[in-house]
């Protein structure tokens, strides 16, 4: 068993940590700051690397990466802007992966290329104000009209909502059905009666515009159904599997850069004549910090295999944002202690990093959901009775 990453994912590891360091650093606080979304320009830069298509096929214009690629691409981003990160991973893993494994041929050579190049951004979006963990319970509504749906109904906390092109939609087409009743449009931005709501203020992930949607007789063609009308709720459990390996990588990012902060401070802050660092009870707190950011590294790469290897990685994924994101709360906690007073105030980014892991215990199944996903799996394996 050979736990050791290839020659070409150290040198993905290497290139994101350059472009992070060097151009997303800048922006980092910015963002957080202000509120605002990254400018056009590094979005197109970000679209030169291939950051917008990290797994889609080469052919239109992505880098056709293995899983374990695309988790370090998340973590590296996300070590240096945790809202930057989000709008990847979002993009990547909950709109345009769902499109290019349940899309038509068709679909996917409208929409595709200009996804994977981040010409368009996209979002997924079944939350609604009445229907959060419990998804089959959602109000928006699709009505088969000749050779179009008719749109209406209303979301919240959509990720990239205010400055997306082209959203995976979840509506029900048939509310007496519940989840079996569920369809998954795909909604252009510039389709009329599509508005974007309030942009959230947030505690963290400020530089991600999360906004509410709302439709209003949106005529949606039918072509835009993706997949079939009825498997709306499997694609999207099946898409929420893909995107927590994505979710556990970002806390990954989050969580290092809060104890490489935190170590680095620990060996030069002098209290009583000695670094912190070498305080048993900080070197215990580091020596926790590191071995459960390896623990879900492995976690988060095992999930990333298993997709790789087309083998059922449902509860794995669920596992690895379980623990990467209570490690990233955890970690940034400890980090924070570290830095005492000085973690306290906005000068420094730990306040932040604490700020910005906590929505990974929520978002995409909080992790109350997490654990019904697993112990489902374990009473579908132990109850015999
Ligand atoms: C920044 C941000 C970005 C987001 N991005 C998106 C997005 O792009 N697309 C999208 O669709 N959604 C998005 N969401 C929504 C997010 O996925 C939901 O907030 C999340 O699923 C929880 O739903 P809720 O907030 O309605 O909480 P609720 O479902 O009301 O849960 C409240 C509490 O009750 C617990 N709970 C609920 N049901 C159970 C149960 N059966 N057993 C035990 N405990 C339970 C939960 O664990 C939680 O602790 C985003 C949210 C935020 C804040």
């Amino acid at each position: 068993m050979d736990l050791s990453l290839s020659k070409s994912q150290l040198m993905i590891r290497k290139n994101m940590r350059k472009f992070a360091s060097e151009v997303l650093d800048e922006w980092a606080g910015v963002l957080d700051r202000d509120s605002t979304p990254l400018p056009a320009d590094v979005v197109r830069e970000m679209g030169r690397l291939n950051i917008w298509g990290i797994q889609a096929p080469a052919e239109i214009g992505g880098a056709g990466l293995d899983t374990v690629s695309y988790s370090i691409v998340i973590e590296e981003i996300s070590r240096v802007s945790a809202a930057v990160g989000l709008g990847v991973t979002v993009h990547n893993s909950v709109c345009l992966a769902p499109l290019l494994a349940f899309g038509t041929p068709e679909q996917i050579a409208r929409y595709g290329p200009d996804l994977a190049t981040g010409k368009k951004i996209g979002g997924f979006t079944v939350t609604e104000p009445q229907a959060g963990s419990d998804a089959s319970s959602i109000q928006t509504r699709a009505v088969p009209d000749g050779d179009h749906y008719v749109l209406n109904g209303q979301k919240a906390f959509v990720t990239n909502g205010g400055v997306g092109d082209l959203f995976l939609v979840a509506a029900s087409v048939d509310p007496a059905k519940k989840s079996k009743g569920i369809a998954i449009f795909i909604v252009e931005k510039s389709m009329e009666g599509f508005e974007v709501g309030k942009i959230e203020d947030m505690m963290g992930m400020r530089g991600n515009m999360v906004s509410e949607l709302f439709f209003s007789n949106v005529i949606i063609p039918r072509e835009n159904v993706l997949g079939r009308p009825e498997d709306g709720f499997r694609i999207s459990m099946k898409t929420l599997d893909i995107g927590r390996i994505g979710i556990a990588s970002q806390a990954l990012g989050i969580g290092t850069a809060a104890y490489e902060a935190a170590a680095t401070y620990a060996m030069e802050r002098k209290q009583f004549d000695r670094p912190i660092g070498t305080f048993q009870a900080v070197s215990f707190m580091l020596a926790d910090m590191k071995t459960h950011l390896d623990a879900s590294r492995l976690l988060i790469y095992r999930a990333a295999d298993l997709k790789d290897r087309g083998m059922p990685y449902s509860t794995e994924s669920a596992m690895c944002k379980l623990y990467a994101s209570s490690t990233a709360m955890q970690v940034c906690m400890q980090a924070l202690q570290i830095f005492g007073g000085y973690g306290y105030v906005k000068d420094l980014p730990v306040e932040r990093f604490f700020r910005d892991a906590k929505i990974t215990e929520i978002y995409e199944g909080t992790s109350e959901v997490m654990k019904i996903i697993i112990g489902n799996d374990i009473i579908r394996e132990f109850n015999r009775f």
